[in-house]
């Protein structure tokens, strides 16, 4: 008789919380994801302004999950799930595959929203993935870089001026360690620029900064950010972005533009296609940020055989944080083990929030653990204590200390190297086409491309 088939789509912390929840259950567990690795998406930044590698933070998925031995690792682009006969349908390139399965964990996350604008994103690339940590990183590298030989005055200027769009914690960390870059590592480093005189300007539609922390932790952001030399706009609506500049509009109706070459994307989310595909042939329905509303078990609406946890589920009172992803994870797991191994019912999922915090710039933090509200250095180390305590892999654990030692006692930053790939990789498959990085894998050229394809 064949075991129990749990497929995961996803390897974030959903994806390999669940598969880690499942390692001594009498099932067979398949997980599938897009990438090779785990990916430890809060310290993105880090990697973006050249003070982690990439593999810091993102360790393979396989290797985490050796010693599982009911679970099969795929590396795959889901692209479609046949409820009714239960089949997930995957691909590598041009290779289509079918997983069948008994229980469906779908943790395959959210991306970046742009507010209906996509076309903002060639301009302002988001942060969610390696690669676009590492686009961010050649962008930002390369305006100092420019700027160093460019003799035209506005032209020096529009380089030296940073646009971080989005005041959560994403954006006050970015905005935060691209003015440190600019005062502190690359200091002495330039002959014709003055780094520390580059602009950091954050925008956000909101009247504070981190609103999710209130006004008191926001305030207290703000004043760090500000003494850093951030400039922060708030109560403003980016309306239009090119290669060049970005437009927003005040609360009197004011247009103003700011001329900038490089533009951080860091608001809002949409939750992965998969929600369309899943709501498509249920009963569920999409919330505004096209995440799944699931039943109170996590389970799709008339598929109790299906389960949606982390960023992709909507429940009222959940953030998309990693917590809420884990705890999701293990509850979908529970569920299954009380159905396959007759374990109890777990029944309604509870979600214990342990708390939010945000780095503002080296020994600076904000935290809010329950009625507790932190601020500074000690904020800090508890930022600091946490974050390694969930970065999945010993080797990275010893690794980022390493490279955190580096950057929080001497300001430097090892992790600077840019690539014209990075720089252009992404633009450059755009303009090839949906399908073409799988006829560009399998040897052929661009020439040989289906006419819709280029
Ligand atoms: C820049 C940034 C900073 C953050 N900072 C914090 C923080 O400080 N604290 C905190 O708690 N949370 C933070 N978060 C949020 C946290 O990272 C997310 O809530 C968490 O990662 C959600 O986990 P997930 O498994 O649902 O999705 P993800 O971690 O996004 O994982 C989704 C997985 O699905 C895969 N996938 C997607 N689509 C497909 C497909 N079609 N086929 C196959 N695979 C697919 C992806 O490759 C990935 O493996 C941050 C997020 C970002 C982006």
């Amino acid at each position: 008789m064949t075991r129990h088939r749990v497929v995961i789509i996803g390897s974030g912390f959903g994806g390999l919380f669940a598969a880690k929840a499942l390692k001594h259950a009498d099932v067979d567990v398949t997980l599938i994801a897009r990438t090779t690795h785990h990916l430890f998406q809060p310290l993105l930044y880090q990697v973006a302004t050249g003070m982690l590698s990439e593999g810091d933070i993102a360790p393979a998925t396989r290797e985490l999950l050796r010693r599982h031995r009911n679970t099969t690792v795929l590396l795959g682009l889901v692209e479609d799930i046949d409820l009714a006969n239960r089949v997930v349908k995957w691909r590598f390139h041009d290779d289509e595959k079918e997983t069948p399965y008994d229980s469906l964990i779908v943790a395959s996350g959210a991306g970046q929203s742009y507010f209906g604008n996509q076309h903002f994103s060639t301009f302002a690339p988001g942060m969610k993935t390696i690669d676009d940590a590492l686009e961010l990183r050649a962008r930002i590298f390369n305006a100092f870089e420019v700027a160093e030989f460019t003799t035209d005055p506005d032209e020096r200027r529009r380089l030296l001026t940073f646009v971080v769009v989005g005041a959560g914690p994403t954006g006050v960390e970015m905005a935060g360690q691209i003015r440190e870059l600019a005062a502190g590592t690359l200091n002495n480093e330039f002959r014709s620029i003055d780094p520390a005189e580059a602009r950091v300007i954050l925008i956000d539609g909101a009247d504070q900064v981190l609103p999710p922390f209130g006004p008191k932790l926001g305030a207290a952001t703000q004043e760090t950010l500000e003494d850093l030399g951030v400039e922060i706009i708030l109560g403003a609506l980016v309306t239009d972005l090119d290669g060049t500049s970005v437009t927003y509009k005040t609360k009197d109706g004011e247009l103003h533009t700011i001329d900038s070459v490089c533009k951080v994307w860091a608001a809002g989310v949409q939750g992965s296609e998969l929600g369309q595909v899943l709501a498509d042939q249920s009963e569920a329905t999409l919330d505004r940020a096209g995440r799944v509303v699931v039943d109170e078990d996590l389970s799709l609406p008339g598929h109790p055989e299906v389960f949606v946890v982390g960023d992709l589920m909507s429940v009222p009172g959940v953030p998309g944080v990693a917590q809420g992803a884990i705890q999701g994870a293990r509850h979908a797991v529970k569920k299954i083990r009380a159905r396959v191994e007759g374990a109890p019912d777990p029944g309604p999922f509870r979600y214990r929030d342990k708390g939010s915090m945000a780095t503002i710039s080296k020994f600076a933090a904000v935290a809010m653990i329950g009625k507790l509200r932190l601020t500074g250095f000690i904020a800090w180390v508890a930022w600091l204590f946490l974050h390694l305590l969930y970065i999945a892999g010993f080797k990275q654990r010893i690794t980022t200390l390493v490279s955190w030692a580096i950057t929080f006692i001497s300001g430097g930053r090892a992790q600077r190297v840019v690539t014209n790939q990075q720089m252009v990789g992404r633009l450059a498959l755009e303009r090839l086409g949906a399908r073409s990085s799988g006829k560009l894998f399998r040897g052929s050229t661009a020439d040989e491309q289906p006419p819709g394809d280029k």
